[in-house]
């Protein structure tokens, strides 16, 4: 891996992300892309995988997006090109720490890091899901909501939880019981000699497996092929009963896990080591650098 990067590093600055903002950042740059992939090119592209059964076209079609943009950075890096920023992200606006509508407390710009072991360079994210209950009032009770909620926290966090939700539920007029989202993880990013192609190839195929086995015996057969955003929506609807809300979400779970496998086996397919991006495409995307381990700029 040492050599790989040393050869990435030859004709640009790279720095490190998470695994988490590697992912993310290759999706939307491959969802950005102007040059929709055939879905018959897609299908023969990604055919060894097995995936048809378990993923609905534009789903494979991203899959192979996801390839041919590795593809592209890999001839990036090595070549220097400019990013077009514009294409990637046209509302580019470079902020601390902002409001997003889905949580209640501010989030914080990704980072990127001069240190692949930077305590930082791990997935961390605490934050609380914004209550249906405000969401149905309208986008700006939200944005009241949500700064009212950051101005009044520093005062209620030493205390139970449900006290500071007692304070702002009154005062909105609602009670409300806001969902804790903790994610956090160990993982750093991967070399390309984690693991092999073979590996990976039967851990997809047993994947597949697993999203077959799961909608059978739950009786989703007939979901398999739903858009993410539905299933997504799905796992949100109040009427469905708790078994089967997790069912839906299970189902999520398993093709995301698929999604990522392949990613993964494309990039290591490729010997690109996970979470090294150029800094011309870190600019584009909007991350910060890291306090911690990158100097002043
Ligand atoms: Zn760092």
């Amino acid at each position: 891996m040492a050599l790989l990067i040393k050869e990435f590093d030859r004709s640009m600055h790279m720095h490190y992300v998470s695994q988490y903002n590697y992912f993310k950042s290759l999706d939307r740059l491959a969802r950005s892309s102007d040059n929709k992939t055939d879905l018959n090119e897609a299908i023969a592209g990604l055919s060894r995988f097995s995936l048809r059964d378990v993923l609905n076209n534009d789903e494979i079609v991203t899959m192979y997006q996801h390839k041919t943009t590795l593809g592209v950075i890999k001839q990036w890096a090595n070549s220097g090109v400019k990013v077009d920023a514009n294409v990637i992200r046209e509302d580019l606006r470079r902020r601390e720490r902002y409001f997003v509508p889905q949580y209640v407390m501010k989030v914080n710009t990704p980072r990127y890091h001069a240190k692949p072991e930077c305590e930082y360079l791990r997935a961390n994210f605490e934050n609380f899901e914004t209550p249906p209950e405000i969401a149905k009032l309208g986008p700006e009770k939200v944005r009241d909501f949500q700064n009212f909620c950051d101005k009044e926290w520093p005062q209620y966090k030493d205390r139970p939880v449900d006290i500071f939700w007692a304070h702002v539920g009154s005062r909105f007029g609602v009670p409300i019981n806001p969902k804790e989202v903790s994610y956090a993880s160990q993982e750093r990013p991967e070399s390309v000699r984690d693991q092999t192609e073979s590996e990976l190839l039967e851990k997809i195929h047993k994947g597949v497996e697993n999203v077959r086995n799961h909608a059978r015996s739950t009786g989703l057969n007939g979901y398999i092929y739903a858009h993410p955003k539905r299933l997504y929506s799905l796992t949100k609807d109040e009427r469905l009963d708790e078994a089967r809300r997790q069912a839906f979400l299970e189902l999520l779970k398993l093709k995301k896990a698929i999604k990522m496998l392949v990613f993964n086996f494309h990039r290591i397919e490729l010997e690109m080591p996970e979470g090294l991006l150029s800094d011309e495409l870190l600019e584009a995307f909007g991350f910060l650098p890291c306090n911690a381990c990158c100097g002043m700029r």
